[in-house]
């Protein structure tokens, strides 16, 4: 496997300007404020955050849809051609998006079939009759008939129609899919079956994926590797493995909590208190203590950078240390919390 990464993002942020109130003030939000991370070839990278946490901004950070206010995205080892040049359009049938909304995503007038093929028409792709065939492999590759090529987005369950925009996002041979909350407009039992799609596409295609999403037990299913974002920020990064068996940001481990474990009880569930965050008033020092049990006095005035806890494991909390185990000791008898406290409950599934 090659050693360069497939994506690469470097002190990657990007701040909005909006007015407000009666003299037109202007604010900066900080959507995405130094993120860096590195995604190998043919693996997936799970994003996952609460809304509001910049993981959807990054996504498209990472496709060049929007260009950074700061630091630099590598895709194949290349910077990113600047938005809407020639060479950006060349990267772009390389790497493409999914979306949340199938429908929204999908033109209502035009045949499934019309739309699958067109990244093929646009890319000039093969000839028409080979465009038609490749149409009719790509349905089939996602589970569709292809008699299902004459059809209207309208005639189609919502589960199908998220296949008809997979099946086009990879009309291209992409080398890089960006997911962006795949599955949420989706009843959960179809999830799962477009969750088993996308990880048999990846494996037989080799794709690599950025797979963005407030459920982390959605991510968990999808991911080799799970960056836990706060704010703009990463505040975890790790194994998926690593990230559930030994989770060390507060945060982190509230939403680990969360999610249930096959045929066990939820038990010691850390309900997070308080309002999710605005990103136009970023709290000072970490971000994440005005919700944090375990914060300390430091917590307000020191903002914590990502700290290597373990091999291939980083956390930014002052509480963590290079010791797994000692971080969660000190999370745990952290004293005088100046936070609003986590719930712990015991909870049946
Ligand atoms: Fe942030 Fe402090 Fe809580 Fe760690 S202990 S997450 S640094 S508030």
């Amino acid at each position: 496997m090659s050693m360069t990464p497939m994506i690469e993002a470097s002190d990657l942020s990007k701040t909005y300007f909006s007015r407000h109130g009666l003299l037109g003030r202007q604010t900066a939000v900080h959507a995405v404020d130094g993120v860096s991370l590195a995604v190998a070839p043919g693996t997936t990278l799970g994003i996952v955050g609460e809304s509001g946490s910049g993981k959807s901004t990054t996504g498209r950070l990472l496709l060049g849809l929007e260009p950074p206010s700061a630091g630099q995205v590598r895709f194949d080892g290349a910077p990113m051609p600047a938005l809407e040049t020639t060479e950006w359009r060349k990267y772009r049938a390389r790497m493409q998006l999914v979306f949340q909304d199938p429908l929204a995503a999908l033109d209502r007038r035009l045949t499934i079939g019309a739309q699958i093929g067109e990244p093929l028409a646009i890319h000039a792709i093969g000839s028409e009759a080979e465009r038609r065939e490749r149409v009719a492999t790509l349905l089939q590759a996602v589970g569709l008939r292809r008699d299902q090529a004459a059809s209207y987005p309208h005639e189609l369950s919502g589960g199908q129609r998220q296949r008809v925009v997979i099946a086009r996002a990879i009309a291209s041979d992409p080398q890089l899919l960006v997911c962006d909350e795949p599955v949420s407009a989706l009843d959960v039992s179809i999830q799962a079956q477009v969750v088993n799609l996308l990880r048999d596409l990846q494996e037989t295609r080799g794709i690599t994926m950025v797979f963005i999403s407030h459920d982390l037990k959605v991510v968990r299913n999808m991911s080799d590797r799970v960056a836990v974002m706060y704010l703009g920020r990463i505040v975890e990064e790790a194994s998926s493995d690593e990230i559930f068996r030994a989770p060390q940001h507060p945060y982190t481990r509230a939403l680990v909590s969360s999610v249930p474990v096959p045929g066990t009880a939820l038990k010691d569930r850390i309900v997070l208190q308080g309002e999710p965050p605005n990103p136009a008033a970023r709290p000072a020092g970490c971000a994440f203590h005005p919700r944090c049990a375990v914060a300390v006095a430091r917590c307000r005035e020191e903002t914590p950078t990502l700290q290597v806890v373990a091999s291939g494991h980083e956390a930014a909390c002052h509480l963590v240390s290079g010791d797994p185990l000692a971080g969660i000791a000190n999370l745990g008898s952290a004293a005088a919390p100046v936070g609003a406290a986590f719930t712990q409950t015991s909870a049946s599934p």
